[in-house]
């Protein structure tokens, strides 16, 4: 076949498929919308819409630690701190706050939270079926003949938590692990999967996602109030011209043509970036706190599952960070101090025989 060179003249516009032939505009553009709504709907279901808000996040984080870094030691420090004492402990304590921060990120994406395939499976009885459940139970019980083939909601046994199949995996699953469309495994005691670390957030991570979120919202705050102050008695004084060169893009816009220094730009950028860690952080810290002290996963909460859970808020708050759980906000450490669950076994956690009375309003 002969290769034709680009030509000017040859350039045709596209051609209208024979299909598409007669049909309006307007039903075109409704044909075409239509197929786009199938393709996010498609993508949706099959976990692959996260993977943007993942990279986004990670390069987010990339860019944040070393920026910082360098405007608080080289700029916001000695601009506010005049003795040298102080510059030099307040220097200690940010490398501490960013270090800590980027150890716990780094672990909550590297530590596998999913069940092992490979493993040895006990043998455990799946299939067995709960005779007259309560009201409040049977949507749980059909959801999960939806999805995986079988109820396996047996109240009958003394914790009431038992082994499930997954039909995606095609393996037996342990109490509180689920399945992840993201991730595409089973994850132990899943608690949601984060987009912005890219990972689920699990029984081995969970306690480095907490710690990440409590560094993200003193950073956040922290440096968004130091970073605002310097802005606006610095920069906003001696070089901005006018309020849009408070707009992100102005400044790189200004930067690159040499009217402002790079230092300025990393502060406006940051003045946005750092309240939304902070905040982001102070609802993910609180609202993961308080469930690991009631013993309860996201997962189980926004499903309503009526998980209940006997152990003391000490035993819990044990089960997820390990012994001497304090020392988790000074250095992540797994290795030394290991959780007291195992993720399979549930010692003092039931589901709730009489959450359904409880909702009508009597008293056990
Ligand atoms: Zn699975
Ligand atoms: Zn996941």
């Amino acid at each position: 076949m002969q290769r034709k060179g680009f030509s000017f003249f040859n350039f045709k516009l596209p051609q209208v498929p024979p299909d598409d032939r007669g049909k309006s505009l307007t039903q075109l553009i409704k044909e075409e919308s239509q197929r786009w709504k199938e393709h996010m709907k498609k993508k949706k279901e099959d976990g692959s819409s996260a993977l943007p808000a993942k990279y986004f996040y990670r390069g987010l984080m990339l860019f944040q630690f070393p920026s910082q870094m360098y405007v608080v030691l080289y700029y916001i420090i000695p601009y506010f701190f005049v003795d040298e004492w102080t510059r030099y402990y307040f220097g200690v304590l940010c490398w501490f706050l960013g270090i800590n921060g980027i150890a716990n990120w780094l672990c909550v994406m590297l530590y596998d939270p999913s069940f092992p395939v490979s493993r040895d499976k006990p043998s455990i009885p799946v299939q067995k079926t709960w005779d007259n459940p309560p009201d409040r139970f049977n949507p749980l019980i059909q959801e999960s003949v939806q999805q995986n083939g079988c109820a396996v909601y047996d109240m009958s046994g003394k914790d009431g938590l038992l082994w499930q199949y997954c039909n995606k995996c095609q393996i037996h699953i342990p109490p509180r692990a689920h399945h992840c469309k993201f991730c595409k495994r089973c994850i132990l005691k899943r608690d949601h999967h984060c987009v912005k670390v890219g990972n689920c957030i699990g029984f081995n991570n969970q306690r480095y996602f907490i710690m990440l979120t409590f560094y993200a919202m003193i950073v956040g705050c922290l440096g968004g109030f130091l970073t605002f102050m310097y802005l606006k008695d610095v920069y906003w004084v001696k070089e901005a011209k006018s309020w849009t060169d408070l707009i992100p893009p102005v400044a790189i816009f200004r930067t690159i043509f040499g009217n402002t220094n790079l230092h300025n730009c990393f502060l406006v950028i940051h003045v946005y970036i750092e309240p939304l860690f902070g905040l982001f952080g102070m609802f993910y810290f609180t609202t993961q706190m308080s469930l690991v002290m009631e013993g309860k996963t996201m997962y189980e909460v926004t499903k309503k599952r009526p998980v209940i859970s006997s152990n003391t808020i000490n035993r819990n708050i044990k089960s997820v960070f390990g012994d001497f759980w304090a020392l988790n906000f000074f250095f992540p450490m797994t290795i030394i101090f290991k959780q007291r669950d195992d993720g399979i076994h549930w010692k003092g956690l039931k589901y709730d025989h009489n959450a359904n009375k409880k909702l009508e309003g009597d008293i056990v």
